[in-house]
């Protein structure tokens, strides 16, 4: 029997949401885990998002009606969407991202990821407890406003399959809108109010929280660049940029964007490749008029964006802006087109401050094909795991990845059906 079959030694690359999940799972199953990253827990994708946690999350993009609607798409691009040339070094992630728009893979999909959100809520409520910060989640669900009647009706799909899925959900007209919201302008004539949703008012603490659950409880974390694995006759070699090595009965690779150009480069896609692509995104912050609130995030149809009210690092309150999705490669610099388009457009729903100077930020949602994470073990690399490609929802799925992974490592039953997220699909 190999040693990574038997020992319960591992370490975890990526200390994103997805990663300190992972940590968190294993080290409460008694594993030893020393956690990798090249920067402090929590400063990247996991840090930037909408802070949204919510089963209305089980729709992927590419759904069917997506290939009905793309010539429109291409044509007349909204501010949803914006495709740079460079999307193009990505073209077989996006061929492969609208071939899964079909019934078929819809149902497979959004079963999945209700799975995995509803476990990932479970989780995430226990462990802000544990972590001492369930203060910072707010449940009071979020809203997708609707200009006119022909937007709300256009969402029809959307709903219906959301009521499939028993997602509670209550839909407003304008007035019990206002009732709700009474610092909106009166600009929308529906609203969804997604009550099945909680959010959180900042990420980023929300990872430092875990992360120092995980030290409290014993566990390692080492700062460090990873540029290569090396499979080992027993076990795995992380390598450094000094080409310092640590050897490792198990890895865990989930470093979000990064994680499948350091397979890669590590030349360990033989039989395996995922394509991921790149759905990239921008938010601003702005300091809110005094006593102008929002009680939850909103989510502007038309005008493509979604408002969350949070706290920055200091406790004050502020608006965090996040922008739709721009095609593009993963690396290529800032276009701020999308942020200018959002931030007029939130502007004349609710009144804000400034911008906060130096807030701009841009990431990337790492994206497979099918919209579904990969979880599991890497085929014919015993002792290599995976847990990347979360998409729009890294930050509520982490925990219940961290759960699942942690249960197929330890060759348990799992909570949910792992088939749908196995490596082996690609
Ligand atoms: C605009 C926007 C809004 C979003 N809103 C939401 C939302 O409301 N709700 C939601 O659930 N999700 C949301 N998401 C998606 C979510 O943020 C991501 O799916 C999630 O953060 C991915 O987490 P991760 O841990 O996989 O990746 P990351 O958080 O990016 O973590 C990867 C880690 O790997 C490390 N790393 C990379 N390369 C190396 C290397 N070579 N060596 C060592 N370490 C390395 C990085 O430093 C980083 O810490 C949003 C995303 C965007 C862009």
């Amino acid at each position: 029997m190999n040693l990574f079959e038997t020992s319960r030694q591992v370490t975890v690359l990526g200390a994103g949401m997805v990663g300190v999940s992972c940590a968190l799972a294993l080290q409460a199953k008694g594993w030893s885990v020393t956690l990798v990253d090249q920067q402090a827990p929590g400063e990247e994708t996991s840090h930037g998002n909408a802070g949204v946690i919510s089963r209305s999350s089980l729709l992927p993009f590419n759904r069917p009606g997506l290939w009905q609607n793309l010539p429109a798409m291409l044509l007349r691009p909204g501010p949803n969407l914006k495709i740079r040339p460079s999307a193009l070094s990505h073209w077989q992630w996006l061929w492969r991202f609208l071939w899964h728009a079909k019934r078929s893979s819809f149902e497979v999909t959004t079963v999945a990821l209700d799975g995995l959100i509803q476990l990932s809520s479970d989780t995430h409520r226990a462990w802000l407890k544990k972590a001492h910060v369930e203060s910072r989640l707010r449940d009071t669900g979020w809203l997708w406003l609707y200009a006119h009647a022909a937007a709300f009706e256009s969402g029809a799909a959307s709903r219906e399959v959301l009521q499939e899925f028993g997602v509670a959900c209550e839909v407003l007209n304008a007035p019990s809108l206002q009732a709700l919201e009474p610092h909106l302008a009166p600009a929308f004539s529906h609203a969804l109010w997604v009550k099945d949703a909680a959010s959180v008012d900042n990420p980023r603490a929300v990872v430092k929280a875990y992360v120092a659950q995980f030290l409290e409880a014993g566990g390692q974390l080492v700062q460090s660049k990873v540029i290569a694995l090396q499979q080992q006759p027993s076990g795995w070699q992380w390598v450094n940029p000094d080409g310092g090595v640590h050897w490792t009965p198990n890895i865990v690779v989930a470093m979000g964007p990064w994680s499948e150009c350091l397979l890669e480069a590590s030349q360990l896609q033989n039989n395996f490749k995922v394509n991921m692509g790149f759905e990239r995104g921008y938010h601003r912050h702005f300091q809110p008029v005094e006593g102008v609130r929002l009680g939850r995030p909103i989510y502007d149809l038309s005008g493509a964006y979604v408002l969350s009210p949070m706290k920055d690092e200091q406790g004050a309150d502020i608006l965090r802006m996040t922008t739709g999705v721009e095609l593009a490669a993963r690396d290529e610099g800032s276009n701020l087109q999308q942020l200018e388009c959002a931030e007029n457009a939130a502007r004349r729903v609710l009144p804000m401050k400034s911008a906060v100077p130096g807030s701009d930020w841009l990431g990337a949602r790492p994206t497979t094909p099918d919209s579904r994470p990969v979880i599991g073990e890497a085929p014919n690399a015993p002792g290599l795991w995976l847990a990347f490609g979360h998409q729009h929802i890294g930050f509520s799925t982490g925990p219940g990845t961290g759960v699942l992974l942690s249960e197929l490592m330890s060759k348990e039953a799992t909570s949910i059906d792992p088939r749908p997220f196995a490596p082996q699909r690609f």
